[in-house]
């Protein structure tokens, strides 16, 4: 078979690709770069080697590793699955062969076949003719193209497209970049040889390429969409955020879901423009920016199913309970789907647990956002070959916390919202999921947000545990103002006894564990890189502006290091700065040593 060629645009002037076909060694040694320039620079990641003009340092982050390599696993998963309805079975590098034990004869026999069927097998590097169409939309360095005709198996093809590098001044560049890859996927459509896998990474918004991607990729194909606009998603400007995906967003607790939500939400509502629609496989915040990983399918029927997957969400402004509405309303009578418009609102004009308004966002997508099936898929092939990526820690500790999320359970609360909006002490995590366990609901974290509460009891519930845990960590009462939702909240007694003894089942794997589930900050400088400036590097005034912060955060960093050691003032009872105390007032630590 023929060495796999990325195919690249050939007038990009700045960015030389290095191993652009894949004949790596078996080892995986990348080629050794010759003959540098001044200030050029090779970056290997995974198994690509690129070279950089140090002027355009912006187009390779480091801190994106995670990125890339996620999504290396995910295609992996993908091409797996896909090529294996073909006949064909991918070779991943070091991943041994799964042992199987058969138990009778003719299960002997039925492997027999099912060996038989799959007897091509093809590795990584090498063209596969019935493998997958891929396309990297917006690729900036061509590093990911690169690592995946590197590392993936069970590809036809990688296309990067890019235009940016033309253009002189980042604003045309933005535009021009935009026009040339919309152009391209909608040349592709209603084609048979559309995409089977189109990743979009783009700077900022992939709002203009969505209603392009949804008609470009394959029947059953796969999207992978960034989105690092997170100050619009995350509910800094619902009205911006409304013009570019068809949602609002609201400032809460959940906004990092609410950001995935909010661009699943636009990306079905425009494939269902076309009668296809969509099918989350995994959805994840991380660090600065949100990343979606869906299949898209063609079909009528289901395409009206849609109104009712969709929500809007009324949160209270003043104790932030929220109540999700769907868009529309859908009844099965046997056979046949019966639809009609939705009824509500949920909540009355004013809450009924601190008397404010409610703000209402959405519409948001209020279908589970992963395939737990595939997740678990990835993330086992993820942690028996760990040392296929950079960041499989990282990918085996935030895929175990997805496997664990209540999948039919949108958004969450925290902790630490709970007792700030009551003025109290915080419940200690294990705990409080003890108290909604004991009190029959379910409860998870979320890979979102450290301290997130998902669960389907009810706010009231929530606010009965905190009336009760309020008993044994008494507020101030003359303190409140009679208006506040603390003192509405606590003008009530709780209609149950909350139970804090710690429940074994209260801790979930990947916390036991000690996965690494959240990043630390790597490295100086760390988020997203700024846009790509005429003439190379980052402006100057944003050099500065980093360094300010970082200098800032690293003050945080001091008082966040004291928090990891428990108050002994609060184990003895007498600590009297509350959530003001330097030191953590959270005493899992000792309760999961007790447990282990
Ligand atoms: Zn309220
Ligand atoms: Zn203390």
């Amino acid at each position: 078979m023929e060495p796999l060629k990325t195919a690249q645009d050939p007038e990009i002037p700045d960015t030389k690709l290095f191993s652009t076909t894949a004949e790596t060694s078996a080892e995986g040694a990348s080629p050794a770069p010759t003959g540098l320039l001044p200030g050029e620079t090779v970056v290997k990641e995974g198994k690509a080697a690129i070279l950089f003009p140090s002027a355009n340092e912006v187009f390779y982050n480091p801190v994106q590793e995670f990125n890339r390599d996620l999504t290396c696993a995910v295609i992996t998963e993908f091409a797996r699955d896909f090529l294996a309805q073909r006949g064909v079975k991918v070779l991943v590098p070091g991943e041994k062969e799964r042992v199987v034990v058969s138990l009778s004869e003719e299960t002997n026999e039925e492997e027999k076949n099912g060996a038989e069927e799959s007897a091509v097998t093809v590795t990584v590097g090498e063209k596969c003719e019935p493998g997958l169409r891929v396309l990297e939309g917006l690729a900036a360095s061509g590093l990911r193209s690169v690592r995946f005709s590197l590392e993936v198996p069970g590809l036809q093809s990688v296309t990067a497209n890019d235009f940016s590098t033309k253009a002189s001044q980042p604003p045309a560049a933005g535009q021009l970049q935009g026009r040339q890859v919309s152009m391209l996927m909608y040349e592709m459509r209603g084609k048979k040889e559309r995409y089977d896998v189109i990743d979009l990474d783009p700077y900022g918004s992939p709002a203009p390429f969505l209603d392009a991607a949804v008609q470009a990729v394959s029947e059953g194909g796969l999207l992978c969409i960034t989105c690092t606009d997170m100050a619009v998603m995350a509910g800094n400007s619902g009205e911006t955020c409304y013009s570019k995906y068809g949602s609002v967003s609201i400032k809460a607790k959940f906004c990092h879901e609410m950001a995935l939500r909010i661009i699943l939400h636009s990306l079905d509502q425009r494939a269902g423009v076309y009668q296809r629609y969509i099918q989350p496989l995994l959805s994840v915040s991380v660090d600065f920016y949100i990343r979606v990983f869906l299949r898209v399918f063609t079909g009528q029927a289901t395409v009206k199913n849609s109104a009712s997957k969709q929500a809007l969400v009324y949160n209270c402004v003043g104790c932030g309970s929220f109540h999700l509405q769907r868009m529309g309303r859908r009844t099965s009578n046997g056979k046949h789907m019966k639809y009609s418009a939705a009824t509500g609102p949920p909540v009355g004009s004013e809450c009924e647990h601190c008397g404010q308004r409610h703000q209402m966002g959405g519409p948001l997508w209020a279908e589970p956002i992963h395939d737990p099936a595939f997740v678990q898929k990835v993330l086992s092939a993820v942690s028996g070959n760990p040392s296929r990526f950079g960041t499989s820690k990282r990918i085996e500790g935030m895929l175990s916390m997805v496997t664990e999320e209540l999948e039919d359970v949108p958004l969450y609360y925290t902790v630490d919202s709970l007792s700030s909006t009551m003025h109290c002490n915080t419940p200690p995590l294990l705990q409080f999921r003890s108290a909604l366990l004991h009190a029959g609901h379910r409860v998870s974290l979320s890979h979102a947000c450290k301290n997130a509460i998902k669960t389907d009891a009810p706010p009231a519930a929530l606010w009965d545990i905190m009336r009760c845990w309020e008993k044994t960590n008494p507020v101030k009462r003359e303190k409140l103002s009679e208006t506040s939702p603390a003192f509405k909240i606590l003008s009530k007694e709780p209609s149950l006894e909350a139970c804090f003894t710690v429940r074994k089942d209260a801790n979930p794997q990947s916390r036991k564990r000690h996965l690494t589930r959240f990043q630390e900050n790597p490295q100086a400088f760390w988020g997203p890189k700024a846009r790509a400036k005429a003439g190379g590097g980052i402006s100057a005034d944003l050099q500065d502006k980093r360094k300010k912060f970082q200098n800032k955060r690293k003050f945080q960093a001091t008082d966040s290091q004291l928090k990891e050691f428990p108050c002994k003032r609060f184990r003895q009872g007498t600590c009297t700065y509350g959530d003001q105390c330097c030191y953590s007032h959270d005493l899992e630590q000792t309760n999961e040593e007790k447990m282990d």
